[in-house]
Formats: structure tokens, sequence, C-alpha cells
């Protein structure tokens, strides 16, 4: 049967969302495909419908038992013979499936990659008439973002075995991730790409500085009562105390992060789901299982870690197309403990470079003089105009011809050795004589003191700008000194000019830090701390956090 007729008769849809035919053409002529699709974009027809166009079996691998129970539940329903086999399903379930397989009744069969490690699964599979591999979230197969699953590296032996055509879906666009799938999943053949689509226009796009953050928080979730939303955390414990703030304004809120029991967490997602203004207050534990369509706001009370992480967190508002709005604080802190995150990881050298660059897009990003949207799909490699729903192009932002001062950073950091931090530099501009600074003779360098006219936390403000245009970059090779791009060298020799944020930088106050070796579950001492940093925060008339040994931390 064709597509537009099984569409409306089996799914109920009017139409095509965009870019989804041509997937489906693609996939239904038994081409490989690896379709990139935003959060949202409807992948899942993309591998369902070209099974039903096609004689046999298309085996389906998924990372969550309870969205490929939705999926089969959803199927059946619209009288489609579906099936899953996973760990949750009874012996009388799975054996009713086995026989469903071996008498060749299925159209789809759904799979957790586990199965794949058990020995008989894929000469069972070479029996059941296979025709296609569907593999959603195919990011899973990545080892370094945070979704990996090892047991999908087992899908290109399936594959292999198999030799069936295979589609790849996932809304995880970098490149590198891309590579990864195409090696791991296709042995290196080259996939037809689908890659298109990734504006949300209905998300209206925010960023703050942080400055009383908890209020800001609690402010915005209190302007959208009644509407569900997901307040992102950096820390398990911050989903715990903005949970009760929450509560204590009168806001039904819930926490979830990866630390609380399977059960739990089940618990917190069906209630999402069914829930009308429930509030969650959670890591990025709370994320793939997620299909509520009317999340009508999502605010990160910390910064993501990369402009992915932020795009697939603020897509899990307004999947039905309704307006939705976002809001995303960020703060020295927070840049503090991504870099650290990143530098303490495990990952290769090269793969800390690109974990930095991912870092300051974000960073660009929340300090953008231009429509967020713009640099935002600029990012993923799309053009757009000016969008009209995002907080700059609310309210543009002053700027000022930064170029000046960009290049005495420059400078500084070429004189130094491209070997320190934003401290050190500064130090250098400002003319600050520490003991470090004379001891390697930096007191001398013509560069010294350039900088007096402008106060230590402006330049903060100015070096984080260029951190966020990429003209310096953290090189985890020399302890995450700042060395100059290539971009840099045109802002050197006066061919670029630098348009900096004036609001960002009239407003920088330096913060400052308790730093502790306790770990966030000692609840007296946190409490202590916590008082302490008040008391601080009040006296110096600045933003003060408490950072823990392991990086997290609180303000
Ligand atoms: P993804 O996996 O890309 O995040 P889903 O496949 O879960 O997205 O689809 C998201 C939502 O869009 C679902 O509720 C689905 O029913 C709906 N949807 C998918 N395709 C269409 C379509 N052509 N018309 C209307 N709704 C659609
Ligand atoms: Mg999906
Ligand atoms: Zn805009």
């Amino acid at each position: 049967m064709s597509a537009a007729p099984l569409l409306r008769q089996v799914f109920g849809f009017d139409g095509f969302r965009p870019g989804q035919q041509e997937i489906v053409e693609a996939v239904a002529e038994g081409q490989n495909v690896l379709a990139i699709m935003p959060t949202g974009g409807g992948k899942s027809l993309c591998y369902q419908l070209p099974a039903l166009m096609r004689d046999g079996l298309t085996v389906v691998i998924s990372p969550l038992i309870a969205l490929m129970r939705d999926q089969v539940r959803a199927l059946t329903e619209a009288g489609v013979a579906a099936a899953a086999l996973t760990s949750g399903n009874s012996e009388d379930e799975n054996a009713e499936v086995w026989r469903a397989l071996s008498a060749r009744e299925l159209k789809l069969l759904y799979m957790a990659p586990e199965r794949l490690a058990s020995g008989g699964t894929i000469p069972m599979l070479k029996r059941a008439g296979v025709q296609a591999i569907a593999v959603d979230e195919a990011h899973c197969v990545s080892q370094w973002g945070h979704d990996f699953r090892p047991d999908y590296l087992r899908v290109g032996e399936l594959r292999a075995a198999l030799g069936v055509p295979l589609g790849a879906f996932t809304a995880t666009a970098d490149s590198e991730t891309r590579e990864e799938i195409v090696a791991r999943l296709f042995g290196g053949a080259t996939p037809r790409t689908f890659l298109r689509g990734f504006d949300r226009p209905n998300i209206h796009l925010a960023f703050q500085p942080k400055d009383g953050p908890r209020a800001q928080i609690l402010n915005f979730a209190q302007a959208r009562r009644g509407q569900s939303g997901i307040v992102y955390c950096g820390t398990r414990a911050k989903t715990e105390t903005l949970a009760a703030a929450l509560n204590d304004t009168g806001l039904p809120a819930v926490a979830y992060h990866g630390g609380m029991e399977a059960e739990a967490r089940r618990a917190v997602e069906t209630r999402f789901q069914r829930e009308d203004g429930l509030i969650v207050t959670a890591t990025v534990a709370f994320g793939m299982g997620i299909d509520k369509p009317d999340i009508r706001w999502v605010a990160h009370a910390d910064l993501p870690k990369s402009i992915e992480a932020y795009y697939q967190e603020i897509g899990r508002g307004g999947r039905d197309g309704a307006p939705a709005e976002t809001l995303t604080l960020y703060g020295a802190d927070d840049v503090r403990l991504r870099r650290g995150q990143i530098d303490e990881g495990l990952a290769p050298p090269d793969r800390k470079q690109a974990d930095h660059a991912r870092l300051n897009a974000l960073l660009g990003l929340a300090e953008s003089a231009t429509c967020r949207r713009v640099a935002l799909l600029g990012y993923f490699g799309e053009t757009a105009e000016p969008c009209g729903n995002c907080d700059i192009c609310d309210a543009p932002p002053e700027t000022f011809d930064g170029t000046e001062a960009a290049q005495k950073v420059l400078s500084a950091v070429l004189r130094t050795g491209e070997s320190y931090g934003a401290g050190h530099i500064i130090d250098v501009l400002i003319g600050n004589a520490t003991d470090r600074i004379s001891q390697r003779g930096h007191d001398r360098l013509p560069t010294f003191g350039v900088g007096r006219d402008i106060p230590k936390g402006q330049w903060q403000a100015i070096i984080r700008q260029m951190l966020g245009r990429d003209l310096v970059r953290p090189d985890p090779e020399r302890h995450g000194g700042l060395a100059i791009t290539a971009a840099a060298h045109a802002v050197l020799r006066g061919e670029e000019r630098v348009t900096l944020r004036r609001d960002l930088v009239s407003k920088a106050r330096p913060a400052v830090a308790i730093r502790t070796q306790v770990d966030d579950e000692d609840a007296p001492l946190l409490s202590a701390l916590k008082a302490k940093r008040r008391a601080l925060a009040e006296a110096a008339r600045v933003p003060a956090y408490v950072i823990f040994a392991d990086k997290t931390l609180i303000e």
C-alpha cells in the first residue's frame, strides 16, 4: 500500500510533517538512511509507515521500555501487528512474541539493544523474514554522548548478519555524533542523510545572567502558574531544594534525578504525563522518556553543558506547536563548573577541545548581541532571519565597539605565551603585580597595565564574550590556559571589529566562592554553608557560591 492512505487510515494524520515524506520514501525504497530531525519532529512515523508499505518484518531497536510499550500499544490499537521483546515482559508474553515471529505474523518488532547480547537472538531473527532495521535514538551509539548505551554497538553486528537496509533516527545534530553513527551502525557505508528543520519557531528563547537565581526561577514559574514546566538543574541537590521552594510558593513541583529509585522516577514521569500544571525540577536524567506534547515552559537554573544539550532540553517544550517559553540562567560559576567537568573527564585531548568549543558556543548564544535563533540555527548550519520570538528581538541590547579592548586581551594572551587563564590575563591588563606576575616578569610586558581604565569585573565580562565569539579558547593541553583562535588574527590586524553587549559589561561584578571538601548530602553542614554564603553575598554585594569538592555548587 502507498504512503498517503496508510498515513490517514492507520495513523490518523492528514499530512506529513516537514521532512517526513522524503524520509519515508527513502526507507520504503530500501535505502540506508540516517535521519536527523528535531525532538517532536515525528521520527517514529518515518520507520513505522515504511514498515507497513513493505513485505516482511521491521526490527526496531529502541532504548526505553516505556517508549516501546507506548508505541506497541498505539500500533496495536490501530490494527498493526506489532510486539516488543523486552526484559519487562512475562515469560508468557515472550513466548507469544516468539510464536508470532516464527509464524511471520508481525510487521514491527521492538527490541531493547540488550537483547542482542543473548546468543539466540540474531539466529532467530535470521529465520523471521526481517526486511529492515530501524534504530531509534541512534545517538546512543556515540560513546561520548551522555546517552551512550554499549549494547547499541551490537546493532552493527545485527545489520551485517541480516544484510538488510538500516535506518538510523536521532535528534542529535553535531557532526561528530553523526560520524560515529555512520561508522558504527552502517559499517562505514554512507547512508542517505536527511538533516533539516531544526527551527522550533513556537519556542521563545531567553537567557539571563544569574542575579538572585532562585528568585529568577521562582518568578518565571509564578508567572506561568497552572502550566506544565520543567526546571533543569545542575545538581541533584538543587532539584530537591528548588522543588521545595516552588512548593513553598504554592506551586506543585516534584524533583527528579538519577539518584532516585527507578520506581520513584517512574511515578514522577507518570504524574507529569497525566497532571496539568505540574513542575518537574530535574537533572538531565529527565528527558528521553518524556513524551508530553503540552509542556509550556522549560527553565535552566544552571547553564547546560553544551549548545546541543541546550537545544534538546528546550526542545521538550511546545511539541504540540503552541507557544512555549524558555529561560536559561548562566553565571561565571557555571562556566567554571562545566570547564572543570570537561577537563577532569576521561575524554582524549582533542575531544576535550571540542567540548570546550561546544560550551563556548552556548556561551556565545547566552551573550549574543543579535537574534538568538539566528545564532542557534547558525550553529546547526541553518540560516535564518531575525525571529521576533526571542528576548534579543523583543528588546535589542545596547552594544559598543569592543575591538580595542579585545585587541588588548589578545595581545596580553600572546605576550604571556598563551598559557594562562583569564584571571592572570586580567591581572596583566589592570597592572596588578601579584607574586605570580612578578615571578614571570609579566610586569615588564608592554601590555602590563594597559587596561587600568576598565575594572576587573568588566574585563571578565569582555573575556567571556570573547570566548563566546571563539576569539580565545581554553587549551586543555596547557591546563586551560587561553589560546587565541584563527578568527582572532583578523581582530588583531584590525580587519574585523568586535561588537560587545554594553549591558553585560557594565553590570558585571566579580563573584566570590566558598570552597569546601564536603559532599552535598551533608545537610547540617550544607545549611551552615548556605548561611555563610548569604552573609557574604550581602556584605560584599556580589554573587557568592559554595563550590563542593566534586565541583557541584549551590548559590
Ligand atoms: P520524535 O520521535 O521525532 O521526537 P515522535 O515520533 O514521538 O517524534 O512524534 C511526535 C508527535 O508528533 C507524536 O505525538 C506524533 O503522533 C505526532 N506526529 C508525527 N507525525 C505526525 C504527522 N504527520 N501529523 C501529525 N502529527 C504527527
Ligand atoms: Mg522518538
Ligand atoms: Zn530572535
